[in-house]
């Protein structure tokens, strides 16, 4: 059983949300469209949310359970991931917090790890971002494939290789970093190691240039001879017997998936609402000619595919929330979402005709955002992969 009544404060928190949303999240995102440049760290906005408490919605791992009370923080991530999302998915991800950092931190980070690496997150007087960076120029599905190495020297790791399209890596605090102490060990050699932001040889910081989500920065750095102290490995040489390093990538990435596959239904219900405000405003939806019973029938799908991805996202944040393997439903969302969501997209262009495809309409702003969505946190093939595997009692 799946329960939805997460409480009175997570209603309030989404009203806040949806009026920051409609404030501040979309006309941002549509003016970083329009600039071809994200939001930057120090504009205005980004404090002000980060003083009222609201981050990135991607605090999946995060338990927020006190005194016996049900964890609820997954479903929690997934509604907030999904409000965020319809209002500007580029800015949902642009928000200040640990973003993808957060839960390889709190699933294999020792205490004292987490003590000083949270303690930036604690000053409300400035915002702070941390990142995540698994992918390389020649290893992004093949996770197992990365490159990066990290070879110990007395009480310090030094690390050589190259990450690329890394979401808030140039403004983070700092990054966790995924290298492999022996490539012909494939996972087994992998371990994380907590980079920040001043480490001399984190080197040559850019930009990648999107199609769509520009609202926030996806940027590619070099390690050359980056020297981080022992401290920063994460959970400690103890945590790598066997596959851990692996694994821990691997939970990471079932915590936060069901809350990325439901940003994929935020761009779908905007996309939705935008060609039904349209097709109100513009036709007479009850003029019995086959053109707006077309329209009529296209609303319909998206409304009914919208629910039904919604609650893939649900069920797979319930089983986190609960404990409870999930990797067959996450991946089932991933698959599933993102699909619904181009197809939204596509049918509110048609909806609106020519005016779909100028960018008056945020339509087409959406259907340029949302390819990306199949892409990010495992490709739809790799989440079938990953699930066919599964479905037949193979290992990962
Ligand atoms: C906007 C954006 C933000 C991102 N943010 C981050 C981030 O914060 N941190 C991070 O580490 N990474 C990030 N990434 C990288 C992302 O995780 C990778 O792009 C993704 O894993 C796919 O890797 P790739 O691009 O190298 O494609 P490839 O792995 O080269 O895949 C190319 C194509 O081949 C298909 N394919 C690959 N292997 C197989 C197979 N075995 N069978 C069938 N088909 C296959 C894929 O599905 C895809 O269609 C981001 C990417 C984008 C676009």
């Amino acid at each position: 059983m799946i329960s939805f009544d997460l409480g009175p404060d997570i209603t309030a928190e989404l009203e806040r949300v949806g009026d920051l949303g409609r404030r501040y999240l979309r006309p941002l995102g549509i003016e970083a469209d329009r600039n071809r440049a994200p939001v930057p760290p120090d504009h205005p906005f980004f404090k002000l949310a980060w003083q009222m408490g609201i981050g990135q919605p991607l605090g999946a791992a995060e338990p927020r359970a006190t005194g016996g009370a049900p964890r609820i923080g997954a479903r929690r991530g997934v509604l907030l991931a999904e409000e965020m999302s319809y209002w500007d998915r580029g800015m949902s991800v642009a928000m200040p917090g640990l973003g993808l950092g957060g839960p390889p931190l709190a699933s294999m980070g020792t205490p004292e790890q987490k003590e000083h690496f949270l303690k930036p997150f604690h000053d409300r007087e400035r915002p702070h971002w941390a990142a995540f960076g698994m992918t390389e120029p020649g290893a992004g599905s093949d996770v197992a494939g990365i490159q990066t190495m990290a070879v110990r020297d007395g009480d310090h790791w030094v690390l050589n290789g190259a990450k690329t399209f890394i979401s808030n890596s140039m403004r983070a605090d700092w990054i966790v970093v995924w290298a492999t102490v022996d490539k012909s060990l494939g996972r087994g050699g992998h371990r994380a190691f907590i980079v920040e932001h001043d480490t001399p040889g984190l080197e040559d910081l850019r930009y990648e240039h999107k199609m769509g989500l520009i609202a926030y920065e996806s940027s590619s750095f070099t390690l050359r001879d980056c020297r981080v102290p022992s401290f920063h490995l994460l959970g400690g040489e103890a945590h790598y017997a066997g596959r851990a390093g692996f694994k821990g990538a691997m939970k990471s990435f079932n915590a936060t998936r069901p809350a990325i596959a439901v940003m994929a239904i935020g761009i779908a219900r905007a996309a939705y609402d935008s060609a039904r405000e349209f097709a109100r405003a513009n036709y007479a939806l009850e003029r019995p000619i086959p053109r707006y019973q077309r329209y009529r029938e296209k609303l319909a799908r998206m409304a009914r595919k919208i629910e039904v991805g919604r609650l893939l996202c649900w069920r797979a944040a319930y089983l986190a929330d609960s404990e409870q393997p999930n990797e067959i439903e996450a991946s089932m969302a991933k698959a599933f979402t993102p699909v619904i969501a181009q197809e939204a997209a596509s049918l509110a262009v048609e909806i609106l005709g020519d005016a779909g495809v100028v960018n008056e309409h945020y339509v087409e702003k959406l259907y340029r955002d949302v390819k990306a969505m199949d892409i990010v946190e495992g490709t739809g093939q790799i989440q079938r992969i990953v699930m066919a595997r599964r479905l037949v009692g193979l290992p990962q």
